[in-house]
Formats: structure tokens, sequence, C-alpha cells
């Protein structure tokens, strides 16, 4: 059974005191658990401090994008190996915001998974269509060919514990979500891309979750459909309430 992870993608949102806030609020109220892992992937300038912040609780802290490079001149840059010092082990990359706005490529996406693992790391891999290529009735070609060139070059020993993100760009904030069955439907052509490009332990172990306006009232939809392994979420993880709405949905699948 993969376990599910709910995983919140902070973006540029909020500051260091109500990072704070953030972490007292939920910690106390979130159990260890078999069945579900929550993540949160704050700014870079707070996940040393939420970091401290968690220890000894479930809650784990993410980044939300790094550089490819271990060190160097990379101005504004932050690296696997920064992420690897302070304890990261799960790192967004190629969000659909980080594509459109930093010129991120599926090159781009590909070393920084290559980078990741270098490192230890956990990619969660996002991918995902713009409305155009939905109604062109394009979207699993599209994403599929996304996921091979993310993934070229990785071991299949890494790939098994990848996570991928399949966030429709149309539904990313926007309020609308893909039908639960529309998710899954993309989800599950992802996981036998998986299997073609690896085999079918790979396909079986990663985990692939549905992100673009993922809240409490259609979480629970989502996660019961059969390739279905988590969530991406940006506004709803912004509250501790909802959030933690999230990850016991999560539990209880
Ligand atoms: P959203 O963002 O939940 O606010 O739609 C999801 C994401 O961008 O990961």
């Amino acid at each position: 059974m993969r376990k599910v992870l709910i995983a919140g993608n902070w973006k540029m949102h909020k500051t260091g005191m109500e990072a704070v806030e953030f972490v007292e609020a939920v910690r106390a109220q979130l159990l260890e658990s078999d069945r579900v892992e929550a993540l949160i992937c704050p700014p870079s300038l707070y996940i040393a401090p939420m970091m401290a912040g968690v220890r000894g609780t479930p809650l784990q802290i993410g980044a939300q994008t790094m550089n490819e490079h271990n060190e160097g001149a990379y101005t504004g840059e932050i690296s696997p190996l920064m992420l690897k010092d302070v304890h990261v082990e799960y790192v967004i990359i190629g969000h659909s915001e980080r594509r459109q706005y930093y010129n991120e490529t599926d090159e781009s996406v590909n070393r920084k998974v290559l980078a990741a693992y270098n490192y230890g790391l956990t990619p969660i891999v996002c991918v995902g269509e713009s409305l155009e290529t939905r109604e062109a009735d394009e979207t699993e070609s599209f994403v599929n060919e996304q996921v091979a060139r993310a993934f070229e070059g990785v071991e299949a020993d890494d790939a098994k514990r990848a996570v991928i993100a399949y966030e429709p760009i149309w539904a990313i904030g926007t309020g609308k979500t893909a039908t639960a069955d529309d998710a899954n439907a993309v989800c599950r052509s992802i996981r036998s891309k998986m299997e073609e490009l690896f085999n079918e332990d790979v396909a079986q172990s990663v985990r692939i979750q549905y992100g673009g306006s993922v809240k409490p009232d259609n979480i629970e939809e989502l996660l019961s459909k059969s390739d279905i392994d988590g969530a991406l979420v940006g506004g709803a993880s912004l509250e501790p309430q909802s959030f933690l709405q999230l990850v016991e949905a999560g539990h209880n699948r």
C-alpha cells in the first residue's frame, strides 16, 4: 500500500511569524501515522527555522525548488547540498509556475531531478497540461512526455521512491478541479508510463499526487481513486485547520 503524501506548497506566502504560528497550531494535532505523510514546503528562508520547530513531530519540511549545482556563482539560488544540510527530504521540481515564470524546461527539470537523487533528496516532479492541450485532447501524451523527459538517466531504484505531482495548469489557483475520474485517468496513465520507462515494481511504488484547487471538500473523492496517492496543495495548505483536514482525509483513505 502506497503511503499518502499531503504536501503543502506555500509558494511566496507568509511572514516568518506566521510560519511559526502555523507550526504551533498544527504540530500537536498531527499524529504519527503509517498511512499518511504531512509535508509543508515554505519559502526557502523559513525551511531551517521551521525544521527546528517540527522536530519530534510527524510534520516534515521540504523545499519548493532548488538549483542543480552543489555550489557556485548562482546568485539567489539554493543548492541540494544546502537542503541536505538542513535535513530536507522532499524538494518540488518543475512546478508549472517555475516553468512559466522562470524558464524551467524539461531539460532543466531533468538536471534537477538527477541532482536531487545525487544528494539523496526525493523529488516531487510536477507535470501538467495547459487548457489548450486539454482541449486538443492531448493531455496524456503531453504529460507522459514530460514524465519521460524528467526521468531520463534515472536509475530504477531511485525512480521507485519518486513522487510525481499531476497538476493541470488550468486547475491551479483557479477553483477549477479536474473531476476525480479525469485526474485518476491521467495518474493511471503516468503509472503505465513509469512501467514502460522502468518496470512494474517502480510503477507500483511511485507515488502520484493530484494538485490543482484541492480543498477539504474535494480531497476525499480524489483520494478514493485507485491511482491518486496524495495531493500537492497551494491555497488550502496555508490555513492550519484546512491543512489538518487534508491530512486527516489521507489518514482515513
Ligand atoms: P492550488 O495550488 O492548490 O492553490 O490550486 C496547487 C499548486 O500549485 O501546487
